[in-house]
């Protein structure tokens, strides 16, 4: 940026750069609805879906309040954000831990959007960009609400049901340690635990192929 460029062109750098994460976030909404496994959560994640679509539309009308050419720049930020969460979906977690971690992820990604809109309402307020500042006033108030609306996801049960799979874990873990304790063979459990694990994975597969048939 030159020297003397001003506020102005900050913010419609700014603008730039969350109109390419809102879009980074669609494609990855799409995967994380088809990732969750708990039925309220895809809803969730369908419905934040649908409002992202909006508010790219939103973003389009505030370049054309700013008579500004609508353009992207691409948002490593994001990027960053959604590298995470697909390493998550991508893992071999139970599908209780799944649904929990992407609770998690998807609030990151809301967290940086509420950071940006935050900014980019400031700074419209101080420029005189009311019409900018109203609709972007909008899409903050929708990401405040998805965030919260996942706190009570998590909260009301998701985080539950996969700490309720990690005690069940922990029993495993702990009957192999008896079965050591014992003096049986620990591998001959071992080999048990191994074989559940094998056929969560074929089931996590199954379940894959199925969900993709679907589409
Ligand atoms: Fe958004
Ligand atoms: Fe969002």
């Amino acid at each position: 940026m030159a020297k003397d460029e001003t506020l102005r062109e900050a913010f419609i750098d700014e603008l730039r750069d969350t109109f390419d994460a809102e879009q980074q976030i669609i494609k990855a909404l799409r995967k994380m609805v088809k990732a969750a496994n708990s039925a309220t959560l895809r809803a969730a994640f369908a419905t934040h879906l649908e409002e992202t679509h909006a508010q790219v539309a939103r973003l389009e009308q505030v370049f054309a309040s700013l008579d500004e050419k609508i353009r992207g720049k691409h948002c490593d930020g994001m990027a960053g954000i959604i590298a995470e969460a697909k390493s998550i979906i991508d893992a071999d977690f139970d599908d209780a831990t799944t649904d929990a971690c992407l609770v998690a992820a998807a609030q990151r990604v809301e967290h940086y959007e509420i950071a940006a809109y935050g900014a980019l309402i400031a700074w419209a307020n101080v420029l005189g960009h009311r019409e900018a500042a109203s609709l972007l006033e909008q899409t903050l108030e929708e990401e405040k609400e998805t965030d919260e609306k996942l706190t009570a996801l998590a909260d009301g049960g998701i985080n539950q049901e996969a700490a309720g799979n990690a005690d069940r874990d922990d029993e495993t873990t702990s009957t192999r340690d008896a079965a050591a304790a014992k003096g049986r063979p620990a591998a001959s459990v071992g080999k048990k635990v191994k074989k559940a694990d094998k056929a969560k994975k074929a089931e996590k597969v199954k379940k894959t192929g199925k969900a993709k048939g679907r589409r």
